[in-house]
């Protein structure tokens, strides 16, 4: 500590002027180091569990161009410069009493730590739930069971506790060091000036508007981001004056923003002359199939046998690996009678898919007229054998499985012999080998002569991760390990699915065998189905349900009878008419209506599509606007699309319109 050497009293002051104006430039310099920092390991995080730059696994609009990387950061440096100067004003106001040194304490705190403790629990999360963090996939996660999903959140919880309790100690151990080392007496920063402030949050302002509507893939990697998501977010709130749940900011932003009946996914009232939802203007609506009604069936009755291959892709007809042919049972039985190829799911997913084939429709309500309901009333014995929870998702609920059944084998009774040791309820898989078993000691022991039998299968080998210890090499010699699925393994990965598709095949053999040596095969109507296909890394997906093509939508649908099945394209709800003209005699209905597709709920869709005939398939991104012709792998703003490509986009849209206007004008009935 120096002292002035001319007046006669001690006065502390500031060591020297070059001490202090060192001291001066590094704290000037400390929030935007500090700033910069917390930024490089956000882009970095996000960039490698999205892809936000790279592209890769889920990510379709990386920002790979100048164009798109300019427009990005531009949008980026404008949030984390408002939260920089929101959180430098508020370490000023909340240190002002502490010493010189900590405001910039304060700061670290607030835009270093707490920032990037936001950003660890987010991503924590989603490494958890993928994209879509919900409390039904967290019930499931914990086995479908309330409390252990609040036990498995609870220890997350307490994790985050001691990070916490660690944080705040260490940041007292940090004040007290810093109190320590730093001299007294350095002068104090001074907040920013008001001019700059608002011109940042001008500027910011103006990005924020404007980013989301270029429709730049820029737009999607900003969401991705902290700063922006949350303070676009907060001004969307704000900027939601009819209250219809969008406001201005946001890639789905309302086009009426003083019209609550007029938003994105607003209810189009047909013939109302308005455009609600922004898509196709007013809804006219076009002639759907009427939901067939409770049936049963006298006379003849031949037995039935479905049975449902877990993910089997429409083109596992002909499919041959290393020169062995995949699916041999499931040729015959297409040859000496019909297929269809590809049949399609209309979500792309298990639970609904299932609900589709034996209700007859795309959103069965519960207690609904179904398959298992028409048999049971016609005197059918009912047998489940089913490698899933039938239970899961609400299936055998909505279709009358457990009611209907006199023999009810699944994943869930037969949990001790699941395949995996994971036992929540989303992965239970029990082998082809215990369902036969299953099937031998009870509807295969019985005499089917005097009085027909229904049996359902359920096959899931080909689950995802496509192997486990049941199935044998088939068609590969190894399988690919589960911990190796990765893209850069994309033919090992085919090469274990088709195997496990092939195992599936085999046990189908085995069902045919079964039912001709009950000397009953002429007398039995078989049906061999997917729920939905399987994307094997081909445009870089692995799944079902994210993007519609016909690898993920698309099945087959064979018939061990000739005649029975009608021309393509048909989907999973035309199974029910199919099988009941089958059991009448009558030749098969052409479908009312071509497939309907969709991602997510039917009220509140990211995507839909249509299936045309000649293997076309129209899609549209309700989310971002994007229509793809999918099978000439083409994809545009709707706008843009003119001439025939604009009608089948009007076509999609029409007839998600009149699906969903359906669907409320039934839930009114009730
Ligand atoms: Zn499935």
């Amino acid at each position: 500590m120096a002292t002035t050497p001319f007046d006669g009293d001690l006065i502390p002051v500031p060591e020297a002027p070059r001490a202090r104006s060192a001291w001066t430039r590094l704290a000037a310099a400390f929030p935007f180091a500090l700033m910069a920092f917390v930024s490089l390991v956000e882009l970095a995080l996000a960039d490698r569990k999205y892809g936000l730059f790279t592209g890769g696994f889920g990510q379709s609009r990386a920002v790979d161009t100048p164009g798109e990387v300019a427009l990005f950061l531009a949008g980026y440096v404008a949030a984390q410069s408002v939260i920089g100067l929101a959180g430098w004003a508020l370490s000023l106001r909340l240190a002002r009493r502490g010493p010189a040194w900590a405001p910039c304490f304060v700061f670290a705190l607030l835009n270093g730590a707490l920032f990037c403790g936001v950003l660890a629990a987010q991503y924590q999360l989603h490494s958890y739930f993928s994209d879509a963090v919900g409390f039904a996939l967290l019930k499931q996660l914990g086995g479908g069971s309330l409390v252990d999903a609040i036990l498995f959140g609870l220890s997350e919880i307490g994790l985050a506790l001691i990070a916490v309790a660690a944080l705040a100690a260490g940041a007292w151990i940090a004040w007290k060091l810093l109190a320590r080392l730093l001299p007294p007496g350095l002068a104090r920063l001074s907040a920013p000036r008001r001019s700059l402030c608002a011109a940042v949050f001008v500027v910011f302002l103006a990005a924020a508007f404007a980013i989301p509507r270029t429709g730049s893939d820029a737009a999607f990697g900003l969401n991705r981001t902290l700063a922006w998501q949350a303070l676009t977010g907060t001004l969307d709130l704000a900027s939601d004056v009819d209250r219809d749940g969008y406001g201005l900011f946001g890639i789905q932003h309302d086009t009426a923003p003083f019209d609550g009946s007029r938003h994105p996914l607003a209810l189009d009232v047909p013939g109302n002359g308005m455009d609600e939802d922004g898509y196709g203007g007013d809804l006219a609506l076009v002639p759907l199939a009427a939901p067939l009604g409770p049936q049963v069936f006298a006379d003849n009755r031949p037995h039935v046998v479905i049975v449902v291959m877990e993910s089997t892709r429409g083109d596992v007809l002909g499919k041959r690996v290393n020169g062995k042919p995949v699916a041999p049972n499931l040729e015959a039985i297409a040859a000496a009678g019909g297929a269809v190829a590809p049949a399609y799911s209309h979500v792309g997913f298990t639970t609904e898919s299932l609900k589709s084939i034996f209700s007859g429709q795309i959103a069965p309500r519960e207690g609904d007229p179904s398959l298992f309901r028409d048999l049971k009333a016609s005197g059918y014995r009912i047998g489940v054998f089913s490698g899933q929870p039938e239970d899961f998702g609400g299936i055998s609920e909505t279709v009358g499985m457990r009611e209907s059944a006199d023999v009810y084998v699944d994943a869930e009774l037969l949990r001790d012999k699941r395949a995996f040791d994971f036992a929540a309820q989303g992965s239970l898989l029990v082998d082809e080998s215990h369902l036969l078993a299953a099937f031998d000691s009870t509807l295969g022991a019985e005499d089917w002569q005097a009085r027909p039998h229904f049996a359902y299968f359920n096959f899931q080998s080909p689950h995802f991760p496509y192997h486990h210890d049941g199935v044998p090499a088939r068609v590969v010699d190894t399988p690919i390990e589960r911990g190796a699925i990765g893209a850069d393994k994309a033919e090992h990965v085919q090469a274990t699915y088709w195997n496990a598709v092939a195992n599936a095949d085999a046990w189908l053999g085995e069902v045919v065998q079964r039912i001709k040596a009950k000397g009953v095969w002429e007398n039995t109507v078989l049906i061999v189905t997917g729920d939905h296909g399987e994307d094997l890394f081909e445009d870089g997906f692995l799944g079902h349900g994210h993007v519609i093509n016909a690898r993920q939508f698309g099945t087959i649908l064979v018939a061990n009878r000739p005649g029975l099945l009608p021309a393509a394209p048909l989907a999973l709800a035309d199974y029910r008419a199919i099988l009941t003209a089958a059991l009448r005699g009558a030749s098969p209905p052409a479908p009312a209506a071509p497939p309907f597709l969709h991602i997510g709920p039917l009220d509140t869709p990211t995507a839909i599509g249509l299936a045309g005939p000649d293997g076309t398939l129209t899609s549209l991104r309700l989310d971002t606007g994007e229509a793809c012709m999918v099978e000439r792998g083409e994809c545009a703003p709707h706008k843009t699309f003119t001439g025939a490509d604009k009608a089948r986009i009007d076509a999609v849209i029409a007839r998600w319109g009149s699906e969903r206007w359906r669907m409320h004008e039934r839930a009114e009935e009730r």
